[in-house]
């Protein structure tokens, strides 16, 4: 039975014979239906279209996305732990290349996700490798594949392996996280933001309740992601895209943006001289 995967945010679905009736993430204010009508499509027929592409950031740390993009195309993040590694959010394309040059790296110890948009097909994932799924329990409605390897926690952190760290934000999704990786960027830290601190193209950041339907995230949910990243230290911030990247800086590139979004939803922009 093969399992649909949605075309349009890329969820995968429990196998089944006929297509579901319809997304669930997609009906959500968050996200949209295909104009089009909504449309699925398998991992078999994808790979008669589809390949995975992969690109090293910096030692320890390889982005894995799927070529040409597929639904809201964010690749995933293969990050460096002890003789294995963590899969920091996900994708819906699986191929054999894949699997093959993850275990050749070392294979999956834990596999972590931001939030539902990129819950993808971690289940695939997961059973390629053995590998737990670490999610966090305020979005156990989100799951619309489950499995036997979803851990749900709780609370605001959890240490998945040395020095790498899931940071419940909240914001864009109740269980909002990001994943803290204390060796990034040299020693100096490294942020791994998913959608939850979204990097921008002027290598600052933003936060939205939804991204492509522009509803902003109030002050409140902002202040308190600014808080809970307050005692981490990082520079580099890796968003959800290959180009989605701020170097060096980051800590400062994130109290700047908290600062200019705030400003953005309390009253008009401030003249230029
Ligand atoms: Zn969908
Ligand atoms: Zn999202």
């Amino acid at each position: 039975m093969p399992a649909f995967i949605c075309t349009t945010c890329g969820t995968q679905y429990p196998p089944s014979d006929a297509a579901p009736s319809g997304c669930a993430i997609c009906q959500e204010e968050r996200q949209y239906v295909n104009p089009l009508g909504q449309s699925w499509t398998t991992l078999e027929a994808m790979r008669r279209t589809h390949f995975s592409t992969f690109r090293q950031h910096e030692p320890g740390l390889i982005g894995l996305g799927t070529a040409p993009s597929f639904a809201i195309g964010q690749r995933a993040l293969l990050v460096r732990a002890g003789d294995t590694n963590v899969m920091w959010d996900c994708v819906s394309f699986v191929d054999d290349a894949a699997v093959e040059i993850v275990r050749a790296l070392g294979g999956l110890g834990a596999i972590a996700i931001s939030h539902p948009h990129y819950y993808a097909s971690m289940v695939e994932w997961s059973q390629a490798f053995g590998a737990p799924i670490f999610l966090h329990a305020a979005d156990r409605q989100w799951v619309m594949r489950g499995d036997p390897a979803i851990e749900f926690w709780d609370g605001e952190t959890k240490e998945i392996a040395p020095g790498l760290t899931l940071i419940r934000c909240g914001g864009h999704f109740e269980g909002g996280t990001v994943l803290h990786w204390a060796a990034g960027a040299a020693g100096r830290g490294a942020l791994l933001s998913g959608d939850i601190v979204q990097v921008g193209p002027d290598k600052r950041v933003s936060f939205m309740r939804s991204y492509p339907d522009y509803i902003p995230l109030d002050a409140g949910s902002v202040r308190h992601i600014a808080d809970m990243l307050e005692g981490w230290p990082f520079d580099a911030i890796y968003g959800a895209w290959f180009d989605r990247i701020i170097p060096a800086d980051g800590k400062e590139a994130l109290a700047y943006s908290v600062r200019r979004y705030l400003a953005a939803i309390s009253g008009p922009p401030a003249r230029s001289p």
